[in-house]
């Protein structure tokens, strides 16, 4: 295995369904038990029941049932961008559905009590934490929360208004100011995860919003010493992926490469603006995120050789972070039941507008 510009796996976007099992509530507030969806996880289909028994079937690259495991969706969807983030090429991994349906479950889960729970956020840090060397490599995290257009650090609640910054030469992506964590084992991660989860609700009780109307996103970035001249090195690639053979003839040492982990916020707000209690500001915010994403991944489906990654800090977070030579699965999270119909049939095309 070794992935190139010329994978073809490399710059397009990966979609898995995921369906969330039928929680308590849903067991009390619906009307019928009839689901809204049917999964057919061998053939990667998903059938949508519409109004009159019928239905339309839509494929995915993965669709996994209320049944799957916390380690297969990590394996399936996640493991093969982690591994082309530790081979020096950047990646995003996205989850994008309505509040409740499991974003947070898939990615940010902790797992203290039992590890078979953890998300891909702690996954991930393992297999890295376990692929590098202690010695000679170097992994460092950033978490931030973009809200209303404000990327705020989760590390350090004061710092509010960080800016996004691009490299004019390399293209590669940051937010400088926002607090950098040197990663060395995985309970120091784990700790690390936690003072941002309760600062994330801190600020949120503060500003007496949600999360879910916040987008959550952890970057990681691995430095590695690479021997001499390696015959896939990628370093004197563009991050963008853009080509740029100016430093085509050094040998070099350290390679970086970039992880983006992001809990979008809830996708709701695109259809019922307004009607769950948020501000038409929010509202406003959320729609231009989550639609200038859909416009990238969109473009990139239809190998567009623009991608308006410009319209929203959203997208500016992460264009370095996918297309090009990057790596990118978006995990579509839907729930079972019928009374959210709209919301999950919105969500669905969402993730076809990828496919
Ligand atoms: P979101 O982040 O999309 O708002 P959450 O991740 O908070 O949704 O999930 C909502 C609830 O459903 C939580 O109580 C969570 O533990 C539960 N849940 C989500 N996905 C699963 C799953 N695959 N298996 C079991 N419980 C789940
Ligand atoms: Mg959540």
């Amino acid at each position: 295995r070794s992935p190139s510009l010329n994978d073809p796996e490399n710059g397009r976007v990966r979609v898995a369904v995921r369906l969330r099992p039928r929680t308590a509530e849903d067991l009390v507030s619906d009307a019928d038990f009839s689901d809204c969806v049917e999964i057919q996880p061998e053939l990667k289909k998903l059938k949508l029941r519409k109004n009159n028994w019928s239905s339309e079937a839509y494929r995915f690259d993965e669709v996994f049932s209320g049944g799957a495991s916390q380690r297969r969706i990590y394996e399936v969807v996640a493991k093969p961008v982690v591994e082309s983030v530790l081979d020096g090429y950047n990646g995003t991994i996205m989850a994008y559905g309505q509040t409740g349906t499991g974003k947070t479950y898939t990615l940010g889960r902790l797992g203290e009590d039992d590890a078979s729970e953890r998300g891909i956020m702690v996954r991930a840090l393992e297999d890295m934490i376990a692929n590098t060397s202690a010695a000679s490599d170097n992994l460092e995290i950033s978490y931030l929360q973009l809200y209303m257009e404000s990327v705020q650090d989760l590390l350090a609640p004061e710092k509010i208004n960080i800016p996004i910054a691009e490299d004019p030469k390399t293209g590669e992506v940051s937010a400088p100011g926002a607090s950098v964590v040197g990663i060395q084992n995985l309970d120091q991660f784990l700790q690390v995860l936690k003072v941002g989860e309760s600062n994330r609700h801190a600020a949120n009780t503060k500003m007496n919003t949600e999360s879910s109307r916040s987008h959550a996103i952890l970057m990681i970035n691995v430095r590695r010493s690479v021997q001499g001249n390696e015959e896939n090195d990628t370093s004197t690639i563009r991050k963008d992926g853009r080509n740029d053979l100016s430093n085509s003839h050094a040998i070099p040492t350290v390679r970086r490469s970039k992880l983006l982990i992001v809990d979008l916020a809830g996708s709701e707000r695109l259809d019922k603006s307004g009607s769950e209690g948020h501000t038409a500001e929010e509202t406003k915010f959320i729609n231009l995120s989550l639609s200038s994403l859909g416009k990238c991944i969109n473009a990139l489906a239809e190998n567009s050789p623009h991608i308006p990654t410009r319209d929203s800090k959203l997208t500016r977070l992460l264009r370095d972070s996918f297309g090009g030579s990057a790596r990118t699965s978006l995990i579509i999270t839907i729930g079972p039941s019928s009374r959210h119909h709209a919301e999950t049939t919105s969500t669905i095309m969402f993730g076809q507008r990828a496919m």
